[in-house]
């Protein structure tokens, strides 16, 4: 019996049980992307597995694109429960299935997909997962607050900012390099952000920015939490996310990146008296809640953010 490979292929998926068959327990999960080496999803879901007694593991496939269809395919066949979906694949996966849930509609991104009765069911748990991980960091929720999120025209930006409005969040100012994007996210969100109960309209509770130190600082008395949603952060050679004289004691600072486990952005809002805090809770609580579509049963956070921790050097 030996360990699984960093990284199955379509190749495999197509012969599953003789490229499987080494295993001392069945892989019926797995993480696709591309590049997948590195994801941390096994680290976080083999404890759990191993801790509920499932008895199977989960697994990385590397998956090209034009691969997706036909591996979505292959899956209940090859025996799997669902699967997790990381970069580029996201969106792939949400236009290869036709059930999916109004989170991911809205999101257009599917980041765990659930093999039932012959179905697949596209989930998108990164939105929800942020908001357990706000509510773990800072004790506080979405609804009310006064957010500020950069970098609104990736993934994960998009993620972010339809979860706020759905928790219907007091102010939501989106800002992205390509301001374009941003204002198109903004007129997507506009029916989530009317509320008849309310005197205002939309517009002054949610509105698109360019990225620019002028602009941003027009906000920031108005704003409670700033959610940092692209990758700058992870090199050292990086550029500087906000300027750091526009960071106040009041705010919370979220930044999606995790490693370095602190950020620029997270000693920047420290130095200036705010609370931060790293991405890692996030992925933590997406695995969470699709632990929890798999399995139909609550999943054991603390062996998943063990799993995490060991995998990550935090503590
Ligand atoms: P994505 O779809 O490729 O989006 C990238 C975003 O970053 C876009 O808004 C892009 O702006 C912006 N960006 C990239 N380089 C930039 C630069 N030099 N200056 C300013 N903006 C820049 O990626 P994604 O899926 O949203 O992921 C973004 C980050 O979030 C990644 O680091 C990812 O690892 C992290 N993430 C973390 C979790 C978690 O669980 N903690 C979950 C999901 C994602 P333009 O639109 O102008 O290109």
């Amino acid at each position: 019996m030996s360990e699984p490979r960093d990284a199955y292929t379509i190749h495999d998926l197509r012969n599953w049980a003789a490229a499987t068959a080494d295993l001392d327990l069945p892989a019926r999960l797995a993480v696709i992307g591309d590049p997948v080496a590195h994801s941390l999803s096994p680290q976080l879901h083999n404890p759990a597995l191993e801790a509920t007694g499932a008895g199977c593991q989960y697994v990385r496939l590397h998956l090209q694109a034009e691969e997706i269809a036909e591996a979505l395919g292959l899956l209940e066949g090859a025996g799997f429960l669902g699967v997790n979906v990381t970069i580029p694949h996201k969106e792939t996966v949400f236009s290869s299935i036709s059930d999916v849930t109004d989170v991911a509609r809205r999101i257009g991104a599917v980041n765990t997909v659930v093999v039932e009765n012959g179905e697949l069911i596209g989930h998108n748990t990164d939105a929800p997962g942020l908001q357990r991980a706000i509510r773990e960091q800072f004790s506080v929720d979405l609804t009310d607050m006064r957010v500020l999120i950069l970098g609104a025209g990736g993934g994960a930006g998009k993620a972010a900012a339809v979860q706020c409005a759905m928790d219907h969040c007091d102010r939501l100012v989106l800002a992205n390099r390509t301001e374009e994007k941003a204002q198109a996210l903004r007129g997507e969100l506009v029916d989530l952000m009317t509320d008849p109960d309310r005197l205002e309209g939309p517009s002054s509770r949610l509105t698109a920015i360019p990225w620019e130190p002028k602009a941003l600082e027009r906000e920031m008395d108005q704003i409670d939490l700033v959610i940092q949603c692209t990758s700058l952060g992870m090199k050292r050679t990086d550029p500087e996310v906000l300027p750091q004289s526009l960071i106040q004691p009041h705010h919370l600072v979220y930044d999606m990146v995790y490693s370095p486990p602190r950020t620029r952005l997270m000693a920047a809002a420290e130095a200036e008296g705010a609370r931060a805090a790293n991405g890692l809770s996030m992925l933590l609580w997406q695995g969470v809640l699709a632990f929890e579509f798999w399995f139909n049963r609550e999943a054991p956070v603390e062996a998943m953010r063990q799993g995490l921790e060991a995998a990550t050097g935090a503590s």
